[in-house]
């Protein structure tokens, strides 16, 4: 018998919603994540008096569920709209996590076994059972195995079943982005929702979380552009910072610069979203989810958790 029915690997919105789903019908399910909290790329950080969030800034609602969930969090004081639009009102709202987007994920992951800085580093198919051995050396048999980080990084540690798994999944790749996190000494020239949404080529996005409502003091996140991510990638630290001072020197008027942090995301946005909402493969016991399933999006990786949890709950329905 294996020790628990199912593993997941990531804490991040899809690995969340699926161990939530799992857990609600009574599958016991471990949550591993190598990063120090949950939340993947629904991340919010703390520099001194300001919060900023450096990596998704807001969520939209395209589905039923999705609207569901927001507003449940709207509800209980945990989200709420921010605007309808950037440089100008397109009646769709953007909502966000009054605290932080992060405390958005911590939600999802109240109740659920989660263990944060467990790098999964090998997981092996062992005729009836999933092996899931973490960089600690510790190890979990599990029923049922759900990988939800981005694709290349899932498929460095499954070695048994890795045959079985569609080359066009195994190889898809993700653009990388560059993020400057800038904590201000007086406001930015960031006014109106405090946010521009794809200002320049170089930009993808630029906020002020003092305007959009997170932060005590006046701070910058701006998310550098696929293109200008992978120009500067490999570029030494002081070269990248100097020149993402250039790009956020525009959005200061006559503010400094107290504190500036950079964040680099490997895997920020999958280049091409699967056809179906996850993939999985029943003789394996393996399913594979996250935002390339569902879209690259919040709301995709939300969306495709809950497919990994629809299938799952079906093949437990036909073994009982
Ligand atoms: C800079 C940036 C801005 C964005 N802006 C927006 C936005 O404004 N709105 C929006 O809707 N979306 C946005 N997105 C996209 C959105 O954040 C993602 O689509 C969504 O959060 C993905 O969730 P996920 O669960 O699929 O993956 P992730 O959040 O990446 O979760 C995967 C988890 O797996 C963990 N992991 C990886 N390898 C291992 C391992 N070996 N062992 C254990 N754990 C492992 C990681 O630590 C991570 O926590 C943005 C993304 C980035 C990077």
């Amino acid at each position: 018998m294996a020790e628990v029915d199912c593993v997941v690997v990531g804490a991040g919105m899809s690995g969340l919603v699926t161990a939530r789903q799992l857990a609600a019908s009574g599958i016991s399910t471990i949550v591993f994540d190598k990063g120090r909290s949950v939340g993947g790329r629904l991340a919010t950080r703390r520099i001194g008096a300001a919060r900023l969030d450096h990596g998704a800034q807001f969520v939209t609602a395209r589905s039923e569920a999705f609207a569901a969930q927001l507003s449940d969090w709207q509800n209980r004081g945990l989200a709420d709209v921010w605007c309808h639009g950037f440089e100008r009102d397109d009646g769709h709202e953007r909502w966000i996590g009054v605290n932080g987007m992060n405390s958005l994920a911590k939600d999802l992951a109240n109740g659920l076994d989660v263990r944060v800085d467990h790098r999964v580093f090998a997981a092996a198919w062992e005729d009836t059972e999933w092996r899931v051995t973490c960089d600690d050396a510790s190890s979990v048999t599990a029923s049922t195995l759900v990988l939800t980080a981005p694709t290349p990084q899932s498929f460095s540690f499954v070695f048994e079943a890795v045959g079985t798994l569609p080359r066009e999944l195994s190889s898809a790749d993700h653009d990388r982005t560059i993020a400057l996190l800038a904590v201000l000494d007086r406001p930015s020239t960031l006014t109106g929702s405090g946010a521009r949404h794809e200002p320049s080529d170089d930009i993808a996005f630029v906020v002020d979380h003092a305007v959009k409502g997170i932060s005590e003091v006046p701070a910058i996140t701006l998310n550098a552009s696929a293109a200008w991510s992978e120009r500067f990638w490999d570029a030494a630290p002081h070269e990248i910072e100097q020149a993402l001072e250039e790009l956020i020197a525009p959005f200061l008027g006559s503010a400094h610069i107290v504190e500036q942090q950079v964040k680099k995301w490997r895997f920020a946005t999958p280049r091409a979203t699967w056809s179906s909402p996850c993939w999985a493969e029943e003789k394996f016991q393996l399913v594979v989810a996250g935002d390339a399933f569902g879209g690259p999006r919040v709301e995709g990786a939300f969306l495709s958790g809950l497919a990994a949890a629809e299938t799952i709950s079906q093949w437990c329905t036909r073994h009982r």
